[in-house]
């Protein structure tokens, strides 16, 4: 690395936790915080904030110029593409990156409607996919293009039949996540990429809760274009990427620049693109391991809790699932109130995505796998990440039994 970060005290920023309480710069600022939400974000890897740094201060070149540090920023991006490429055994000039994973989605969905839709009008996607997705989707249905939104089981699987039953003549693209965020179910990919390329359909997956979770391999799966975020993999948030199989034309959703080959004008987040290629480096290291101590960890949780509450529901499947996600209907209870409760304990969970915080409509997933309103309710989602151990999980469980017997 060419540049110098000496200068900047990253001790005052890492590891400031001791005795359950956070410090920095030798004050305490708050109570350690017990987190089980790693499906809504997670904290960004020391290892991947030191790579960063530098390109917020130092070498903060634009990676257009034509100089020495524009030219070493456009390497450092070209590096960082390679990375991304190889953890979906991608191209890395099938990377294109982008400022988050709802926008991948749009540039998925609108690009390649965008491309096709003088002679072709319908799309295929679910019931259950992100808005990011859904409200994509809707924006296209009032500019005509007509969607199809697929049924799931109650385990939040499509059914393969019905997809292939659904594709017409004019069928563009066929949108299906590979893992669902709230209830952790993983389509069978593989099998949804043979049936589109079978039509010669197009086949985009929203892997934003898959990628650095679980293995994927563009190639194998055929899949054509596929959305990632590097926030849910321990990288800097703002940051993600769109991979479009060589050969497939989209359009462009923003004028400007020729950044990203022209496909995503606007210059680079340069310290943004190195902290994602880190990440998914690290992220993909060792991922059996560490999806056996998730699996480990969340199977404890789910009989403990079976065992110590009993009027439970699990939501999702119970195979084919996110290793860190667990999914629990707390019947009789509100799960809004649930995690207040846990959160004046330090425990950070959710009762729904992220995303829908604050909204108090049942979730449109939960109601898609045929849960009743006390079901869909009392769903609190618990993301069990790297830094839980089996102590966490007892902090939360004893918690979670006296919230909801001593209320
Ligand atoms: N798709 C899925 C499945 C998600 O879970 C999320 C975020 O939670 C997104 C898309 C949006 O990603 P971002 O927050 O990077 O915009």
């Amino acid at each position: 690395m060419p540049f110098r970060n000496d200068k900047i005290n990253l001790e005052l920023f890492l590891n400031p936790i001791s005795n359950n309480i956070i410090y920095k710069q030798g004050e305490k600022i708050m109570n350690r915080i017990y987190y089980f939400d790693h499906a809504a974000t997670t904290a960004v890897d020391e290892e991947v904030l030191r790579e960063m740094i530098p390109y917020f201060s130092y070498s903060y070149g634009n990676p257009s110029s034509a100089y020495t540090i524009g030219r070493q920023n456009k390497m450092a991006i070209h590096i960082a593409r390679q990375k991304v490429a190889k953890a979906i055994n991608a191209k890395p000039k099938e990377i294109y990156f982008t400022g988050c994973g709802s926008e991948s989605d749009n540039l998925a969905l609108k690009g390649i409607t965008y491309a096709n839709s003088k002679n072709k009008k319908h799309i295929i996607t679910t019931k259950i996919e992100h808005h990011a997705i859904l409200n994509t989707c809707k924006t296209l249905e009032q500019e005509g293009i007509e969607v199809t939104y697929l049924n799931v089981d109650k385990d939040g699987k499509i059914n393969l039949q019905e997809l292939e039953n659904s594709i017409k003549d004019d069928t563009i693209l066929i949108s299906i996540m590979t893992a669902n965020n709230e209830i952790g179910t993983i389509q069978p990919i593989k099998e949804i990429g043979k049936i589109a390329r079978k039509h010669k359909i197009l086949f985009h997956t929203d892997a934003v809760q898959a990628i650095g979770n679980i293995k994927v391999n563009v190639e194998e799966m055929n899949i054509d274009l596929l959305s990632m975020s590097a926030h849910k993999f321990y990288g800097p948030k703002g940051v993600g990427a769109l991979y479009v199989k060589e050969g497939i034309d989209f359009k462009e959703i923003q004028d400007g620049g020729h950044q990203e080959n022209g496909k995503r004008a606007g210059t680079e987040n340069v310290a943004g693109i190195v902290g994602m290629g880190k990440a998914i480096e690290l992220a993909y290291e060792n991922i059996e391991e560490y999806n056996t101590k998730l699996i480990e960890l969340r199977e404890y949780c789910i009989e403990e809790l079976q065992r110590k509450i009993g009027k439970i529901r699990i939501n999702g499947a119970r195979k084919d699932r996110l290793p860190g996600n667990i999914n629990i209907s707390f019947l009789g209870e509100d799960s809004s109130e649930l995690l207040l409760k846990l959160d004046e304990k330090g425990i950070c969970t959710s009762a729904g995505s992220a995303c829908s915080t604050g909204d108090t409509t049942p979730s449109h997933v939960l109601m898609a796998i045929g849960l009743n309103n006390e079901e869909a309710e009392g769903a609190l989602r618990i993301t069990l990440g790297k830094e839980n151990t089996k102590q966490d999980i007892d902090y939360l469980i004893s918690n979670i039994v006296d919230i909801t017997t001593f209320k």
